[in-house]
This record gives structure tokens, sequence and C-alpha cells, in this order.
């Protein structure tokens, strides 16, 4: 099995990046907590691995620590002030070029975790960051998924001229272990070292101005300047999981913590028989994912009724319609994007599930001085008139869903989260139901293979052995390509990868999907 899958410590990490969970270690280490590895992680991941996350894009923080309790923070991505919505006509105008940029949040998201919760200084933490980016090696994570072409990556790449010197060489691929620079992004943090409003408000705003002004985008300098993140008020749930009566902290809408929880109440009523387990499953992801693709949106825009889709009635009647096989799905896409981030630290007691996006892999294919930026307007509905649809201002729904476990005595038991766009909630669900419902040790949790739903079909992992899935089909249900996702590397690229971390006595055992590129630390 491959390094970087587990690691043992009081101290743990696992993200897709090993060498980004090594240094966030080391940082932990010396003197901060983990908010400022997590932002460490988050700023060196920009580099290291340029393709799921980064400045130009968006996130969630579920944060806890003895002193603050629960803490999450929204530094999603907004629409322009500007924004036309009747102009997004079809998928490339939502997800390629100008027009598909919302205003970016990540920077903002970490400098007020920072000044909140975060203990080494901020200069300190960049300046740690900087020494490891100026000469960086591209992954094989990286560069098998420009390979295949993700997204389609390189065909937007070649539309931006700063995104071909940035991230092609010759206008081709950077082959893996190539050293690749972004001395563009190292002059960005030069000058947030010193003032997160150099990108805000200053000279990054103006430039990122010119430019989409003179290539007719939306996004302006006003937008930067008005971004605020939000602290939101967790989604908090005691549960009986396996005969413990466990507390659950998730993101609350936009993003999707409120599905995953309501997924597992479901579950804890189920039969969860060999013979009905897939098919049960199958249709408890179909209804899901409908209810994500038809209720989850800005709650600024659109009340997300969270006590209803927790409520007992819900949750019987969702029973009722998945035992029935009466359940109704919703058309959906795969996409490549996002990082997962999930910390602990026992010494300063911080705890930390990061979910960071630019939406597709290497997002709308646009750079400003050397800031890839996200292609976020693909997560709104594009029809007019749903909870979801396009407004200025507004952030458009999330699949991601950092979460967090408290054991009986208060103590943090699971720390996760994952990428990989909708698959991040069933991944969620199978991990969180095969561990706590089913009994399966960490590693197997995340290791068993998994069934994803895409339309009206349901997607195995390879894993999957031929008598489950054909409980699935004598059940009625219809399958996708079997063997179409597979943890061997460069088979499947939209993972759906977990990074999660196991309390384990008086340590922490962090295990990082190998579906992804796996990257534990611990010490
Ligand atoms: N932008 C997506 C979301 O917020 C995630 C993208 C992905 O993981 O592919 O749900």
């Amino acid at each position: 099995m491959s390094a970087g899958l587990y690691a043992l410590g009081r101290r743990a990490i696992a993200s897709h990046s090993p060498l980004a969970s090594s240094i966030a270690l080391r940082i932990i280490e010396r003197e901060g907590n983990a908010i400022d590895a997590a932002v460490a992680v988050s700023l060196l991941l920009n580099a290291l691995e340029p393709g799921w996350s980064g400045l130009g894009g968006g996130g969630f923080a579920l944060v806890y620590s003895e002193d603050a309790g629960f803490r999450a923070l929204d530094y999603r991505e907004t629409a322009p002030l500007r924004v036309r919505p009747e102009e997004y006509r079809g998928e490339d105008d939502l997800s390629l070029g100008y027009r598909a940029v919302a205003t970016p949040g990540t920077l903002s998201g970490l400098w007020t975790l920072h000044q909140e919760l975060g203990e080494m200084r901020w200069s300190r933490i960049i300046e740690a960051v900087m020494e490891y980016m100026r000469r960086c090696q591209v992954s094989r994570l990286w560069n098998t998924c420009m390979k295949a072409n993700l997204d389609k990556s390189l065909d937007k790449l070649r539309i931006c001229p700063e995104s071909r010197a940035t991230f092609l060489r010759d206008g081709g691929i950077y082959p893996e272990g190539s050293e690749i620079t972004f001395p563009r992004l190292l002059e960005i943090l030069r000058n947030v070292r010193d003032d997160v409003n150099y990108f805000y408000e200053g000279e990054f705003a103006d430039e990122l101005d010119k430019v989409f002004s003179s290539n007719n985008g939306f996004l302006s300098s006003v937008d930067l300047s008005r971004y605020n993140p939000v602290w939101r008020r967790p989604i908090i749930c005691e549960l009986d999981l396996g005969g413990r009566e466990l507390r659950l902290a998730a993101m609350p809408p936009p993003g999707s913590g409120v599905l995953v929880v309501e997924a597992l109440k479901i579950l804890t009523r189920m039969r969860l028989d060999a013979k009905s387990y897939y098919p049960r499953l199958a249709r408890l992801l179909l209804h899901i994912i409908d209810e994500r693709c038809s209720l989850i949106c800005d709650p600024s825009f659109n009340n997300v009724n969270i006590e209803k889709l927790l409520s007992d009635d819900h949750v019987e009647q969702a029973l009722r319609l998945i035992e029935e096989g009466r359940i109704t799905y919703h058309p959906v896409r795969d996409s490549g994007g996002t990082s997962q981030v999930s910390i602990a630290d026992a010494k300063s007691r911080t705890y930390v599930s990061l979910t960071e996006t630019i939406e597709c892999f290497m997002g709308s294919g646009v750079t400003v001085h050397g800031v890839l930026l996200n292609d976020e307007m693909h997560d709104f509905t594009p029809q007019g008139g749903h909870p979801n649809s396009i407004s200025p201002s507004k952030r458009p729904a999330s699949s991601m869903s950092p979460l967090m476990i408290l054991d009986e005595e208060g103590a943090p038991l699971i720390i996760i989260g994952a990428s990989g766009g909708m698959r991040i909630i069933s991944s969620m669900i199978q991990v969180l139901s095969n561990h706590l419902l089913r009994g399966v040790d960490p590693l197997s949790s995340i290791l068993e293979g998994r069934i994803h739903v895409r339309s009206d079909k349901v997607v195995l992992e390879d894993l999957i052995d031929d008598v489950a899935s054909g409980t699935l089909s004598s059940a009625g249900l219809k399958l996708g390509k079997v063997r179409e996702v597979s943890m061997h590397p460069g088979t499947d690229i939209y993972f759906g990868a977990v990074q999660a971390i196991f309390r384990n006595d008086d340590l922490f055992l962090a295990i990082s999907d190998p579906r992804k590129q796996p990257g534990a630390a611990a010490r």
C-alpha cells in the first residue's frame, strides 16, 4: 500500500499532498496550532497541487477548539455584482473563461481564520510557505490529471496567455517530477504577507479589474473590495451511532453537511443486512443527491429548512420512499476539483476540517498575476426561479461538507471531509456508515469499495464485488459502467477522496484516501 496512507501521532494531518502535510506538521511542531497548519497547507497547495484549490477559489472551514467550541467559516466565492444571469446559456459559459469566475474568497477566509484562531505570526507562516514554493516539482497526481485533460484543463489553459505561461511548458504538459516555478504567485505572497488588502483592494485588484474589463468578464475590483467571509452557525446534532451517543458538527448551507447528517440519521433506522445493503444505500444516495440539487443554496437568499430535513418525520418519509423504491433522481455530472485538509493537534487542542475548491480541475483556466481563478459560476443552477439560480453577490450551492464528531465525553473522535464534487457527499456517507454503523475499522472504512450515483445510475468502484453488484441489478437499479472507478491512479480521476483523522486513545490516526494521492503525516 502506498506511503502516506496513514500516520499516527499527537498531531496529525491528512491532505492530498504528502509534502504539504509534512511541511504543515513542522509548523505545528515549532510554534503553530492546527489553524496555522491549515493556512500553510492551503497556501502550499497553490503551487504543489495547483489544480484543485488556491487563492483564486473559496472554501469552508469547520473548526473546533476547547475554548471557542465549534465554528464554521464560509469563504465561498460570490457571483459578481455586474453578473447578467441570462447570458449563461450552456456548460461552457459557466465553466470556461472570464465569465465563469466568481469573487475569490480563499485569502480572506484564511486571514479571518488566522486572525481569530491562529497562534503563529501570519508573516512567519507565509515565509515558511514561500521557502518551499520557490522551486516545486510537478507531482504525479497533477501530471496524470493534466495528461487526461481532466475537465478540459488543457483546452481552457491554452485560451489565457498567462495560464499558458504559468502551467504549460512550450504549450504542452510539464512532465512528472520536472521543476516548475511560480514567480508571480510568490510576488502575491510577498505582498499579502505584509498586507492582505493588496489582494482585495490593492494592486492585485486593480490588475484583475483591467484584465476582466478587457475580456468582457463580469468580475471587478468592486467585488474584491466588498468580499467578506461569513461565520455561520454549524449544524450540531446528537445521534446514536452504533450504540454511542455522539455529537456531530457539520457545515451548514451553502454547504451540504446537513445532507450527510440526514443520511446518517436515515441509515441508523435502516436494516443493513448484506443482501439489501447496497440497494438501500444506492436509493439513499439517489435521494440525498436529489435534495442536494433541489434544496441546497445560499441561505441569505433562500431559506434551507435544516430542522425539517433532520426531523423525524422527514427521515421516516425518506426511509419509506427508499424501502418502497419510489425515489426521484436529479441529473448530475462528475467534476474533478477540490482539496480537503483535516488536522488534529492534541497539544493546542485545535481541530480543523478545511474544504477548498476552484470548482473544476484547473478552475476557469484564467490566471491573473499567478493566481488561477475558479469557475464557481458552474455551481449555480443556470435556470431562473431555482433556489440556486444566479444572482449578484450570491454564493453557489456546494457539495463540500467538512464535518467533525465528538465522543460521549465531548472529545474529538473524527475530523473528516472529502473532495470530488457530488462524490464528496456519497464518499463521506459511506466511510462514516462503514465505521460507525457497520463496525469497520477506520482504515478499512476508507479502503472499502464505494458506490456513487450519477443521474439515475449507480456507478461502482471496481472493489465492489459481483455479488454486491448483483444485488443492485436484481433490485432494479440501473448500473453505470461497472469497473469505471478505480483506486489505481489514472483509471479514474474523479476520485471522491476522503481525508480523515480518527482518535485512537490519546493519539490521532490520519488516513488519506489512496484514490487521490495519499498525504497523511503525524508525529
Ligand atoms: N465546486 C464544487 C462544490 O463546491 C466542488 C467541485 C469538485 O469537487 O469537483 O461542490
